[in-house]
């Protein structure tokens, strides 16, 4: 098998030298002469988490950085595959002479529950000399490969799982839609990538008064929109309207009548006339620090029919419209192509190089891929820390999770890429059906998946080698010097693990982006700070929604009331906020005050409390004041770990005039609810609306 990028095109390497224009990387840590990163251990430490000591040490090397490095310090000079298939970590002890350690024993995969992942996993396994567990055992396994989501196995106490607690649930397009829209509201600018949705049956209203409003401002306009069922996927259920009148009634039950309803990008970027998307495969290889890399090859998929601008005459034609690979497939014009280059599904490194060639910076493009990625994951994080605290809550037992996503991105006409979702199961296959006769099907193996595919799921699986996360905890739990150092060390261990392959194996495909690219995300983690106070006053574990007193509680401990804000009218505001959302989310498990309710009354609060800036500037000047307040006068250390986020107070001025709450949630359930003060919804609080303008603008 060929480099992930083998070719002409000099994408940007996150391993070093090529940085992206745009992104600027974490200060380097020491690299050694051949560029792998040497970074200091305990060595006490690293022999109490069990790493054992690799057999190909490289003396010389070694002899070198024993030279730099401070008495008692054991080293990292990357690992080695031994003849045996074995893998040595290449944590070398210090002065003892570094001896050598016992053969580690392989790396146990559980694949019972892998489903369609099976075949890609288990060549990968084959390839890395890692034992699999087909049918699962009593014994605990090291990794848990899921078909599905977090919950295929059941009480799984240690190890490894490929599935975060709610992700499925994140992934669902109503909830994916939300969690950006408060990225939007408060850094308006930075998440213009994802366009334009309402939520149905809830938003209805302001969809058909919004759109009314724009048609009497240009009455030129005819934007056209797409109508996705939530839980629908490989394009399912999905159509083009122009007017809200020609929404088609809703299925019957309460979870199939929702859907969302978004702005259709009319002028997306064409290879060969045709219409393509872009599959991404995305590692989220821990949430506690925040780690991602991402596969720098993907897929395309591609339209069978010539493309046209949406007319009255064309919505219907879905395979104009729709890159779904599913959908495309049933076409006569589908070509199934053994080129990675030609054909209706074909590699993004192919479509690159076409690009390329026709002058397109691509290098400016790639680092606005990685862009969307990061700050799509810094909008789920949250949420998905709410879920796992509710699954895995802190003390017990439980495992640590990883999962591969699959991003589908939309390149429009002008380059800009656009988010169209997040797939909590992207497709594994490596095989896809072929018709070989009238009406007789035969799954026959797909180069380009396998290609693409095995890569994917092999580096993951060298990322999350336990030994390494040894390594890395060794490497944390060294670096006390503050948030900064922490992440270099982070960044580091990736940078150093994906070298370590070995020979006669593939080159990498996964790149990390995070915490490598952090310096310039950093600021958009609001939310998860705001998550944080939500988590801590959740009170008993496993819970998900805070309840009345919880809430309460938490206004007391910020002393966030007074005369301006009395303890009654908090009551007021719980059960306001929380009337409306209660029926808005139907996988909801308990009732109370969600992440995304409580995050919309802590944004209500802010305003109250920090008159005359801007949201995002009255939610950190709010969680500064909490944090502090959380903070004196003696926190015990559970307290002073989960705020290892926080910022010194910054006083702003108490009071002001009442401000309206920011409405990130469902719209009121009907419009014969009970009065009560109006409240601006969030796409009447983001007003003149610049993504809306600036995708419309260009598309
Ligand atoms: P599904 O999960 O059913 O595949 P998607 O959101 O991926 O749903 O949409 C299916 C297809 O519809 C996409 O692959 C893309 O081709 C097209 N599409 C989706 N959203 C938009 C949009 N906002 N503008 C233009 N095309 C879109």
């Amino acid at each position: 098998m060929s480099d992930c990028y083998g070719g002409t095109v000099q994408l940007p390497d996150v391993e070093g030298g090529e940085d992206d224009e745009c992104l600027v990387p974490l200060s380097p840590v020491l690299l050694d002469a051949s560029g792998i990163p040497v970074i200091p251990v305990p060595a006490l430490d690293c022999r109490m988490a069990g790493v054992e000591v690799g057999e190909n040490l490289n003396k010389q090397r070694a002899e070198e950085h024993r030279r730099v490095l401070p008495q008692g310090t054991a080293f990292v000079v990357g690992g080695k595959w031994e003849a045996n298939g074995n893998y040595s970590t290449g944590i070398h002890a210090p002065e003892d002479g570094g001896k050598l350690g016992k053969k580690r024993r392989p790396v146990t995969v559980d694949t019972s529950k892998a489903k369609t992942s099976l075949e890609g996993l288990k060549i990968s396994i084959r390839q890395l000399k890692w034992k699999e567990i087909p049918a699962g055992r009593r014994a605990a396994c090291d990794i848990y490969w899921h078909g599905v989501s977090f919950h295929d196995n059941e009480n799984i106490t240690s190890g490894l799982v490929n599935k975060f607690p709610g992700m499925l649930e994140m992934s669902r397009k109503i909830n994916l839609s939300r969690a950006v829209r408060i990225m939007q509201e408060l850094f308006p600018a930075e998440y213009d990538f994802y366009p334009r949705s309402w939520i149905l049956p809830d938003e209805y209203q302001q969809f058909s008064t919004q759109l009314r409003e724009v048609k009497e401002r240009d009455a030129a306009l005819s934007p056209t929109f797409i109508v996705k069922p939530d839980g629908g996927s490989q394009g399912e259920g999905i159509y083009l309207i122009r007017e809200p009148g020609e929404l088609r009634p809703a299925p019957a039950g309460a979870q199939a009548r929702q859907a969302v309803v978004q702005e259709y990008i009319r002028k997306p970027l064409l290879v060969d006339k045709l219409k393509f998307d872009i599959r991404l495969y995305v590692l989220l290889k821990s949430l506690e620090p925040l780690e991602v890399y991402i596969a720098k090859e993907g897929l395309t998929r591609f339209c069978t029919e010539p493309y046209q601008e949406p007319s009255q005459k064309n919505l219907g034609h879905v395979f104009m419209h729709l890159t779904n690979y599913s959908l495309n497939v049933h076409s006569g014009n589908f070509v199934h192509s053994e080129s990675q280059s030609t054909g209706s599904k074909r590699t993004l490194s192919s479509v690159l190089r076409r690009l390329a060639a026709k002058g397109v910076d691509v290098k400016r493009l790639w680092s606005d891929i990685i862009a969307l990625v990061i700050k799509t994951v810094v909008a789920v994080a949250p949420h998905l820390k709410v879920y796992y605290q509710a699954d895995i809550p802190p003390g017990k037992p439980g495992p640590s999770c990883f999962q591969i996503l699959g991003f589908d991105v939309l390149l429009m006409k002008n380059l800009k890429p656009v988010l169209l979702e997040v797939n909590s199961n992207p497709s594994m296959r490596i095989e896809h059906e072929r018709e070989v006769a009238p009406g007789v099907f035969q799954c026959v193996p797909s180069p380009v998946d396998e290609e693409v595919k095995v890569g994917v799921i092999r580096d993951t699986l060298r990322l999350v080698d336990p030994a390494a996360l040894q390594r890395a905890a060794c490497w944390r739990r060294r670096s006390s010097g503050g948030e900064e150092k922490e992440e270099a060390a982070t960044a580091a261990a990736g940078r150093g693990l994906v070298r370590n392959h070995p020979d006669g194996m593939p080159s990498p495909c996964l790149k990390q982006v995070y915490p490598k690219y952090s310096r310039q995300f950093n600021h958009l983690r609001l939310v998860e700070r705001i998550a944080a106070l939500f988590v801590r006053f959740l009170g008993v574990k496993g819970n998900m929604r805070l309840g009345p007193t919880a809430f309460r509680t938490f206004i007391r401990n910020c002393k966030l009331s007074g005369s301006n804000l009395t303890m009654a009218a908090v009551d007021i505001l719980y059960i306001d906020i929380v009337r409306r959302w209660s029926g808005a989310l139907p996988d909801s498990r308990e009732a109370g005050m969600g992440l995304e309710a409580f995050v919309e009354a802590f944004l209500y609060l802010a305003a109250r409390r920090f008159k005359s800036q801007t949201p995002r500037e009255q939610a950190a000047s709010l969680l500064d004041l909490c944090e502090a307040q959380l903070e004196s006068p003696r926190p015990g250390p559970e307290e002073r770990r989960s705020l290892s986020c926080g910022r010194a107070a910054s006083r702003g001025g108490a009071g002001g005039p009442k401000a309206h709450v920011r409405h990130l949630g469902p719209a009121p359930p009907s419009p014969a609810a009970a009065p009560r003060p109006r409240r601006a919804s969030s796409q009447d609080c983001r007003g003149a609306k610049p993504g809306w303008r600036e995708l419309r603008a260009e598309n």
